[in-house]
């Protein structure tokens, strides 16, 4: 521990100390240069500046001290709205935090049960006492203040009042430096720790038995070698407990379900990053994120895509639920964040939440970003998507697929008018480019397809007003490529079984909907993830997270595709099931294809379908991606009404360098696979018409 003993600085000065960041996930009071003040009520304490965005990690690093584990717990915590002060002190508050070490600051130790013994002891209840925590108060004094700096938001000043873990003689009092504490509890933390109480609860929630929580905590515990921290004592009491929490838990913590929102909100202030209640012309939006929810946004959405999978408008869900997805390594989509909005106003608020998000995210890492933003709304303010991520955005054209294909499945009767019309509706969004071609295509379709007046209805009330919307997007945007539909669909399929079915139709009550999100359908995600690093309970396995189509796909061998080059009306793959089986694909290698199997045929994406579009792209057989059209079709009519005004021509040129770096990088996300790779005929044809142009000046 350094501490800069020379130099004490004035309450004044505080905000010349410089801001401690430490690049570490947790961090102690060991890796700062802590800082003395001069006279006033703090004189003489160490004081530390950190981002406030870390004070959690700075709790949790302080209390898993070698020497003497410990918990801190919050003892007081005061708040003051903003703009209520006119002339803040330097060091006024925000929001004020007393912690102090849980073995603090009563002392009972004269009455502390040890180890082992089945105490008759109960400890002392009433007025006063600390239920359930009293008996293991031995007079420690170690705690610290924190506060967020009135006139500096974005900073928390530490001020250390009591550094040791010592009672009031001055003696260490728990952990190994005591020697009392020395075979008792007391040596280790007086709690089991956050990450462990929240494992065992995601393992009560998916389903996992007592016995076998246990059972599997015991081994854990005997193969690293015996118990020597707290968490290792985990009884079976505390699973009982937790497992009985869990039961008597109720979404409705109120009749009224504004109060009710607004109760789980102040109960779960950490898992919440936005919140604003409806109240006049404001609508009400809510931003869920649990931590273990920001490390995985952290993790796998650096230099990765995020998606947004947009969910509303269904008889049971009347508000918008925008979930977004990050893709881990074996391609499934985890929620990462989740915002609850009062629907109609849709996404035209994103900019409330998402600076609130990318804040939270950059507050951990300075460096983050992730490569791509996949969108599934045209009517998102894609400007603030960039601003705030500062990459690219791709359109996910998976809602549109998906509400073509389950509509044709279910009012066309016929398997041929099936295929042909949903490659011809492919066929007018390829041609999204050109507005005026577009309205003829469509028009062409609805007189050629009148005979099926089912679907024509439904595509003429449903689609039709929102289509230019559509149109106007696919024109702007690169288009996403076929897998992460796959998991986006898989994600949505696992969302309307665990989450969507719960809610009841006609009540709209977004407690429950809060209630279900945070609870099993968070854990059945953490349960995953724990299956796929340790090995543990593979045969626990959630069926959704193993029936990803872009997972399955790449188990299939290119040998199983038999497709004829010279006739690319179809292909076929052979089942992995039977191999005397092959499935029949229509229209492969595009977004509109449509394979025969069981899955494809209520509407779902199959692995056939992705497995022939990966292959047909890594064979650059079938037409060019939907994407790399778009660019294509904006280069060439540039190329092809090239201006006279050198000013425009400079600023046309500048615009095609721009896009054959688009293309570059494309390539670079397609080459660390997460991206299709753009089709190299089209390429070449871009790279043939680019050369020239530099020369120009
Ligand atoms: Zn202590
Ligand atoms: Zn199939």
């Amino acid at each position: 521990m350094k501490s800069n003993e020379a130099k004490m600085s004035r309450m004044e000065d505080i905000l010349n100390l410089p801001v401690q960041d430490p690049p570490y996930s947790e961090f102690s009071a060991a890796h700062f240069n802590w800082f003395k003040v001069e006279g006033g009520r703090q004189g003489g304490d160490d004081i530390a500046l950190i981002p406030f965005s870390r004070v959690d990690d700075f709790v949790k690093g302080e209390s898993s001290n070698a020497d003497c584990p410990a918990s801190f717990r919050v003892e007081s915590r005061r708040k003051r709205p903003e703009g209520s002060l006119s002339r803040p002190r330097v060091d006024g508050y925000l929001e004020y935090t007393l912690y102090w070490c849980s073995y603090g600051p009563e002392d009972y130790r004269d009455s502390e049960p040890h180890i082992g013994e089945n105490s008759s002891i109960k400890p002392a209840s009433g007025k006063g006492s600390r239920p359930g925590r009293r008996h293991m108060m031995r007079g420690c004094l170690c705690h610290f203040t924190v506060k967020r700096l009135y006139t500096r938001p974005l900073l928390a000043l530490i001020i250390y009042n009591q550094r040791n873990h010592v009672d009031k003689t001055g003696a260490p009092c728990h952990g190994i430096l005591d020697q009392e504490s020395v075979g008792t509890r007391a040596m280790y933390a007086p709690r089991i720790s956050e990450e462990l109480r929240q494992k065992v609860m995601a393992m009560l929630h998916v389903g996992v038995s007592l016995d076998t929580i246990v059972q599997h905590h015991m081994e854990e515990v005997q193969r690293h070698g015996g118990p020597h921290i707290r968490d290792d004592f985990l009884a079976r009491n505390d699973v009982r407990n937790m497992e009985r929490l869990i039961r008597n838990a109720c979404h409705e913590l109120h009749s009224n379900v504004e109060c009710s929102v607004k109760m789980w909100v102040q109960r779960h202030h950490k898992h919440v990053f936005y919140f604003e209640e409806s109240s006049g012309s404001e609508t009400f939006v809510l931003g869920l994120q649990s931590d273990w929810q920001l490390q995985q946004m952290l993790r796998y959405g650096h230099s990765g895509s995020i998606a947004f999978h947009t969910a509303s408008g269904s008889k049971r869900l009347k508000d918008t639920l925008c979930s977004l997805l990050a893709f881990d390594s074996s391609h499934n989509a985890v929620p990462v964040a989740w915002i609850i909005t009062s629907s109609s106003h849709g996404n035209n608020n994103t900019h409330k939440w998402m600076l609130s998000l990318v804040e939270r995210l950059r507050g951990k890492d300075t460096r983050w970003r992730p490569h791509a933003i996949i969108v599934d709304d045209p009517s998102f303010q894609l400007s603030v998507i960039r601003e705030a991520f500062q990459c690219r955005i791709l359109l996910c054209l998976w809602h549109v697929r998906r509400g073509w294909l389950k509509s044709l499945l279910k009012h066309c009767h016929n398997f041929d008018a099936q295929r042909e019309m949903f490659k011809h509706l492919g066929r007018i969004l390829y041609s999204a480019g050109n507005v005026s071609s577009t309205a003829v295509a469509v028009e062409e379709f609805l007189q050629i397809y009148v005979d099926q007046s089912e679907f024509v209805e439904y595509f003429r009330s449903k689609w039709l007003p929102k289509l230019d919307l559509w149109f106007n997007c696919v024109g702007t945007l690169p288009v996403a490529g076929l897998e992460h539909y796959a998991s986006i669909e898989s994600y949505h399929l696992r969302l309307k079984s665990r989450v969507l079915s719960l809610l009841v139709e006609k009540s709209h009550r977004i407690d429950l909907l809060i209630h279900a999100l945070t609870t099993q359908f968070h854990s059945f995600y953490w349960f995953d993830t724990y299956i796929v690093e340790t090995g543990y309970f593979e045969n626990l396995r959630d069926r959704f997270s193993l029936t990803n189509p872009w997972y399955q796909a790449e188990h299939i061998s290119d040998m199983d595709v038999l497709l004829d080059e010279e006739n690319l009306q179809f292909a076929k793959v052979v089942s992995q099931a039977d191999s005397s089986m092959a499935y029949t694909l229509w229209n492969p290698g595009s977004e509109f294809g449509l394979c025969d199997c069981s899955w494809s045929m209520v509407g779902n994406m199959c692995k056939h379908t992705i497995k022939v579009a990966i292959y047909c792209r890594s064979r650059q057989i079938a037409r060019p991606l939907l994407s790399a059209q778009v660019y294509m079709e904006t280069l060439l009519s540039l190329l092809q009404n090239l201006p006279d005004d050198p000013l425009v021509l400079g600023h046309a040129i500048s615009l095609v360098n721009r896009m054959k770096q688009d293309i570059k990088n494309m390539e670079d996300l397609s080459n660390c696979g997460l991206l299709q790779p753009v089709s190299s005929g089209t390429n070449s044809i871009l790279a043939e018409n680019i050369q020239p142009l530099p020369r120009i000046n």
